[in-house]
């Protein structure tokens, strides 16, 4: 068995090839090409790279998932907007199903990733992603599925709002927990306060206090409602910001043990027990592309 899973960021494009076993044999990187044909042709490219470097043809891939940004239809594999691409509307699927000898399954990028999650986690039968990066994004995936619901939506929380009348969302809500913690918004805040964010959290003046208690108080609401709503094992959060904020994780961590010396309930949840930080030296949104293909 061949699994071949494949991520298109923004900036660069990871492929991963797994055995039956979950084992990768191979991974290969290359920059992304923006739009639908450079999309392709990024795909293309990797996928040279990993026959060279595996020794096989392209008919020799049993199954093939794409991990991509944006609304993505995973019956159709119709890639209906990828903003960080400069796509829309691009059968991605049919186009790479020309180039292979089994179906393509084209998945979003975060659900994606959720599946890659499920191999780090310490109890992998169910886990939220939480993705913070220039948005804010999560995903759910049970019982090994990931969850979708009537119309896909199901698992995403980067529009639940934290913060009613707050901050104008790109989405036409005011105060949504992208409007708080996403990096599209934080980012202009800290270049107001002067302050990087790796290093808000010690910075002693009432402004970065104030800005900390912000991230942490949608950071908490986000979680709670995550653990009420699908009670996972495991939380895991990644993406820049995380990358960006190496305290968040912690942080967080840290108010729901603090809460939970007040709260039976909250200390009946543990969500302390249950957050991770991805580990950036993981291929995982690959290797999720890569599992999404096998269902
Ligand atoms: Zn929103």
């Amino acid at each position: 068995m061949l699994s071949l899973g494949i991520d298109v960021g923004g900036t660069k494009a990871e492929a991963v090839t797994l055995d039956a076993e979950g084992k990768i044999l191979a991974r290969q990187v290359v920059p992304t090409m923006k739009g639908a044909e450079g999309v392709y042709q990024t795909i293309g490219a990797l996928t040279g790279r990993m026959q060279e470097c595996l020794g096989v043809e392209a008919k020799a891939f049993t199954s093939v998932g794409v991990g991509i940004p944006g609304l993505v239809d995973p019956a159709t594999g119709v890639v209906k907007t990828a903003v960080n691409l400069d796509l829309a509307e691009a059968p991605l699927k049919a186009m790479l199903e020309r180039d292979f000898s089994v179906p393509v399954a084209i998945e979003n990028d975060v659900k994606a990733t959720a599946l890659g999650a499920l191999r780090f986690a310490r109890t992998p039968a169910s886990l939220t992603y939480i993705n913070i990066g220039t948005g804010f994004s999560t995903a759910t995936v049970m019982d090994g599925r990931v969850l979708r619901g009537k119309s896909n939506g199901a698992g995403e929380l980067g529009h639940l709002v934290v913060e009613p009348g707050g901050d104008l969302c790109g989405c036409g809500q005011h105060g949504c927990v992208e409007t708080v913690v996403g990096g599209k918004y934080l980012t202009v805040r800290m270049q107001g306060l002067g302050v990087d964010l790796r290093a808000l959290f010690n910075t002693d003046t009432d402004r970065a206090k104030a800005e900390v208690k912000r991230i942490l108080c949608a950071m908490r609401t986000l979680v709670e409602a995550v653990l009420t709503a699908y009670d996972p094992e495991a939380i895991v959060l990644g993406g820049g910001i995380v990358e960006a904020a190496p305290w968040l994780t912690e942080a967080v961590k840290t108010v729901f043990e603090e809460d939970a010396k007040e709260s039976e309930f909250i200390a009946g949840l543990d969500p302390a027990a249950r957050i991770f930080e991805l580990r950036t030296s993981d291929p995982v949104a690959a290797i999720g592309a890569a599992l999404v293909g096998r269902i």
